[in-house]
């Protein structure tokens, strides 16, 4: 597996997103080919890549394995239910962004109340990740 990073130098297609990765753009891919397997190759965004990898560290909280301690485990439905509430979370914040980006900061307010109500749910459903 390796993963590297540069400016697109031929339109491609972002694996996450599905919209173009355009010319200029910065891009992350990711290579992998496993014995006997196929050969991946796949296209992001750098801040889809991005978001992939804050997703990934949501979803596999920190657990302190020296001492003893098992960090919390939650049951499939509650598993699910925080991994829906992360990709809305994910979702918010990059609309955020945009939102920034054209000065719209009327909307970005209510993005901020969603991304307050996501964040309540999280917490009744076992606690905020600390990247939030
Ligand atoms: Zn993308």
């Amino acid at each position: 597996m390796k993963v590297s990073f540069k400016y697109q130098h031929k339109k491609a297609q972002c694996k996450a997103c599905k919209a173009d990765i355009e010319v200029g753009q910065r891009a992350a891919w990711y290579y992998d080919h496993k014995e006997g397997g196929p050969y991946i190759r796949n296209g992001y965004h750098l801040e889809c890549w991005i978001q992939k990898v804050f997703q990934w560290f949501d979803e596999h909280p920190f657990e302190h394995k020296t001492r003893g301690i098992r960090g919390k485990r939650f049951s499939p439905e509650v598993a699910r239910e925080r991994r829906n509430l992360t990709e809305r979370y994910h979702r918010l914040m990059r609309k955020k962004r945009e939102l920034i980006e054209v000065g719209d900061f009327n909307n970005v307010d209510v993005v901020e109340l969603k991304r307050e109500q996501v964040k309540r749910g999280m917490e009744e459903l076992g606690g905020v990740p600390r990247s939030w």
